[in-house]
């Protein structure tokens, strides 16, 4: 059977299409906003900012030094918000540890965040009332509906559960009536659970955790990791892994990433 590498870029290319039409003449603006120099935020941001620009969205690129206070990250944050010419603001994670996550994300106006943070937005999520999920769960689901990869019945493991990627995706998986294992850091035996898996999607933040052995002949692997090893962009599965025994995988760089990117602009759709 012909392996599939499930680029992001077609996935984009279809979002893009629609986004232009919708974004013809309006006059939006996102802004960014992040908290020290997490390398992956940065890279994010980056496409972000050029994505936005692409489509003829306004910027505002907000960046402060990671030992910002809590007090004064909260009140750019409001004044970010309150300010009339921001149509929609994508915080970066990893937030610096002092930072207390909940008290920040809610100075936005809920109708402001991009990604599903604000409690307000979580809870409609969870409660499934609202459409705008997290961006890049919503970019996974994009990537394997494109490239026709069922889910219903199918053994699903989901290796990590953070607010922003792992946990999120898990519910909409579970949606699709997927049975879904998550995985998290003190998951005993990682490699026999994965091994079990028609379709792994990984959102850990480790370079090659998953290894050859650790994925069946023939499965879905969709990496969503984004690590810098030697100023080169790695997922969590090892490319040579993916290539070796998946029957559809997403390339790091090249996959979820740019998809991710579109989920973004297509949220701001909102603002409409
Ligand atoms: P996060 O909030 O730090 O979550 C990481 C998760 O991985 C946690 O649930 C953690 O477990 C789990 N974990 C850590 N070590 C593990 C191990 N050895 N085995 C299994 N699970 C382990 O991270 P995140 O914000 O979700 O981001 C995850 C990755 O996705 C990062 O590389 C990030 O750069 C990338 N990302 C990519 C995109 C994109 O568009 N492609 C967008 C956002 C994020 P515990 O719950 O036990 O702590």
């Amino acid at each position: 059977m012909e392996q599939i590498i499930m680029a992001g870029k077609p996935v984009a290319e279809k979002i893009r299409r629609e986004l232009q039409e919708k974004f013809a003449g309006k006059d939006l603006t996102l802004a960014t906003f992040l908290i020290g120099d997490n390398p992956a935020a940065q890279v994010y941001k980056r496409s972000l900012l050029r994505t936005a620009a692409s489509l003829g969205i306004h910027t505002r690129d907000v960046v402060l030094p990671k030992e910002t206070s809590q007090e004064e990250a909260e009140k750019v944050l409001r004044e970010l918000s309150d300010d009339p010419q921001i149509s929609g603001i994508l915080p970066l994670v990893p937030f610096p540890p002092h930072i207390r996550r909940l008290d920040l994300v809610q100075q936005m106006d809920p109708e402001k965040d991009m990604d599903c943070i604000h409690p307000i937005n979580g809870g409609k999520f969870y409660l499934g009332i609202t459409p705008w999920a997290p961006c890049t769960p919503r970019a996974c689901m994009a990537i394997l509906d494109y490239y026709g990869i069922p889910l219903v019945g199918q053994n699903v493991v989901m290796v990590g559960y953070g607010e922003v990627v792992g946990r999120p995706l898990t519910l909409m998986l579970m949606g699709r009536y997927a049975t879904v294992t998550v995985c998290r850091s003190r998951t005993k035996n990682l490699p026999a659970i994965t091994r079990q898996a028609d379709v792994i999607l990984s959102a850990v933040g480790k370079p090659n955790l998953i290894t050859e052995d650790m994925i069946r002949e023939g499965a879905v692997v969709v990496d969503v990791g984004i690590n810098s090893v030697d100023g080169k962009l790695v997922g969590d599965v090892s490319e040579a892994a993916k290539i070796a025994k998946a029957s559809a995988y997403t390339p790091v760089p090249g996959g979820v990433g740019v998809v991710s990117n579109l989920m973004v602009m297509e949220t701001l759709t909102c603002r409409l």
